[in-house]
């Protein structure tokens, strides 16, 4: 019998007492279209079918957002995955390429801590935005450096994908080793650069105080006036969906390089999942590319600017796109090409042994 048998039981029954397939959640989400509301889900139960069910979901909260009960089902699915994988129930092949990143990206041949002394707040870049934008990660802690001086940078992983496939153990040793190495640093505050970290960051380090750099670089900028001839949309990743902060900062930090924002019709807590979320291509495969064409067809022609590294990849297949750190750096800024598998692992490489100062 799994771990928190009882958790989840109590999850489902609230979950079909509350729920009152009012279909709101239903509409925006192909998955719920499949499978049924929450109550529906929720009422079939702990067989094994059903929790299985649960890796379709990516977890991107777009129901918890537009639910008029304040109901959770991304946190009912997620818990279902936990009970799947502690029940042995999960096929670990079939995720093997998103366990392995996280591996690799967590083993010392990745992981650097350059903490100067007297530092207590750090730059955490996390691992998309190493591998797909080095000089990016460079250019934000040079300007974080002018700001903070004894700012330190702290390459590894936070472990979300273990989080989110329901893999408790695997996820607490990544991240308890993490947070024991910056609490023994005497690190108190965590800026980080990546929406998924900032969600685990925010929900399990709660001896560190945690803000996205963009709200810290936002604070010291100044909007530029637009030019009339680039209007970009921004797509807000799914797991910064209420971080109303971190939404503003990316805007005001694309303000500051004049560009003129036109908003998607799904942004801020009612944005879409690109596809990448929760691992869902590893059992439904070609989801990335239904859920990312989803969004390039909001944004109509238009640039997409994100301030995730893995939503940039992704969206990059089907439009123009850039991450709001490539604004920043200067460099030829929208792009119609993931970074291949092999160049990011290089990148990473690059940045472990840079110098920086
Ligand atoms: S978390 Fe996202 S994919 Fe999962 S049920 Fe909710 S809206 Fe659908
Ligand atoms: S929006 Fe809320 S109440 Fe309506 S079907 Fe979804 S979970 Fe149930």
């Amino acid at each position: 019998m799994g771990q928190g048998l009882e958790k989840i039981e109590a999850l489902m029954a609230e979950m079909a007492h509350n729920c009152t397939s009012c279909g709101e959640c239903v509409r925006p989400c192909s998955f719920l279209q499949q499978q049924g509301t929450p109550a529906a889900i929720a009422g079939r139960g702990t067989a094994e079918s059903n929790l299985l069910s649960a890796f379709g979901c990516s977890l991107c909260g777009l129901c918890d957002a537009v639910c008029p009960e304040a109901l959770s089902p991304s946190e009912m699915l997620r818990s279902m995955r936990q009970q799947a994988a502690s029940r042995g129930l999960v096929d670990l092949k079939t995720y093997a390429p998103w366990l392995n990143y996280e591996k690799l990206g967590a083993s010392v041949i990745f992981r650097r801590d350059l903490i100067p002394d007297n530092c207590t707040t750090v730059f955490f870049p996390g691992c998309s935005l190493p591998g797909t934008r080095p000089d990016a990660v460079r250019e934000l802690f040079t300007r974080l450096r002018k700001i903070e001086p004894t700012a330190g940078l702290v390459l590894d992983c936070c472990g979300k994908i273990s989080h989110d496939l329901g893999l408790t153990d695997r996820f607490t040793v990544v991240f308890d080793r993490l947070s024991e190495r910056l609490r023994h640093n005497g690190i108190t505050c965590i800026l980080t650069a990546c929406p998924g970290c900032s969600k685990i960051l925010g929900k399990y380090g709660e001896n560190f105080e945690v803000v996205s750099i963009y709200e810290i670089l936002a604070a010291c900028s100044v909007p530029r006036p637009p030019d009339s001839t680039t209007t970009i949309v921004i797509h807000d990743p799914c797991p910064a969906r209420f971080d109303a902060a971190q939404q503003t900062a990316v805007r005001q930090l694309v303000q500051s390089c004049g560009y003129r924002i036109e908003e998607l019709a799904s942004h801020g807590q009612q944005t879409r999942c690109c596809g990448q979320g929760g691992m869902v291509e590893g059992c439904v495969p070609g989801t990335v590319k239904q859920e990312s064409r989803v969004i390039a067809a909001e944004a109509g022609g238009r640039p997409v600017i994100s301030s995730c590294g893995a939503c940039c990849d992704t969206l990059s297949n089907s439009t123009l796109t850039a991450h709001v750190a490539d604004l920043l750096t200067n460099t030829p800024a929208f792009s119609s090409k993931p970074v291949s598998s092999a160049r990011r692992w290089f990148n990473r490489l690059k940045l472990r042994f840079a110098r920086l100062t």
